[in-house]
């Protein structure tokens, strides 16, 4: 979806748009995640001077993400807030146009600028529940649904290396 901004950007009026991302999928660029819900965001555009507009608002999307320990599909609730200023052909600049992709001359492409506030939004690492015990690191079953048994101890070689000098040093 696409709002021209050429009234915003030359009058201090201020206009309303329900933008939405509107795709089943998301994507960071890397991995995929499917959108599970979405509430739209009642987007405000507000003229602050000629060629400069504010950008407010705030929206929510689910995606299914992956347990960061046991791997499960998570749907994680991610809040975004818009709130930045955007600028038209009369006063954007090479570095101005590189931080607003989502603004080409007088249009803006809602679904863009919802990417980029997704983007940032997102959770750096999701746990499907705070004591998630993970995968058993001998046979890889998850352990919030079954105990294997399985001793889950396993000491880094490189520490172990380190380990034997000091006992060798230690003994000398
Ligand atoms: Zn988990
Ligand atoms: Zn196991």
């Amino acid at each position: 979806m696409t709002v021209n901004l050429s009234d915003v950007l030359s009058s201090n009026i201020t206009k309303h748009e329900e933008i939405s991302f509107g795709e089943p999928v998301f994507t960071d660029g890397i991995l995929k995640y499917d959108v599970v819900s979405e509430e739209a965001c009642d987007l405000e555009i507000t003229g602050v001077e000629t060629g400069k507009v504010h950008l407010t608002g705030n929206g929510t999307i689910t995606l299914k993400m992956q347990c960061g320990r046991c791997l499960t599909d998570v749907d994680t609730k991610v809040p975004y807030s818009i709130d930045r200023f955007v600028y038209g052909p009369d006063l954007v600049t090479e570095e101005i146009a590189e931080e607003q992709p989502f603004v080409d001359g007088y249009v803006l492409d809602t679904i863009s600028l919802i990417t980029d506030e997704i983007l940032l939004a997102m959770p750096m690492k999701v746990l499907c529940r705070d004591d998630c015990k993970g995968i058993c690191k001998v046979c890889g079953k998850n352990l919030n649904l079954t105990d294997c048994g399985h001793d889950q101890f396993v000491p880094d070689p490189r520490m172990a290396a380190i380990k034997d000098i000091f006992d060798q040093n230690s003994k000398a």
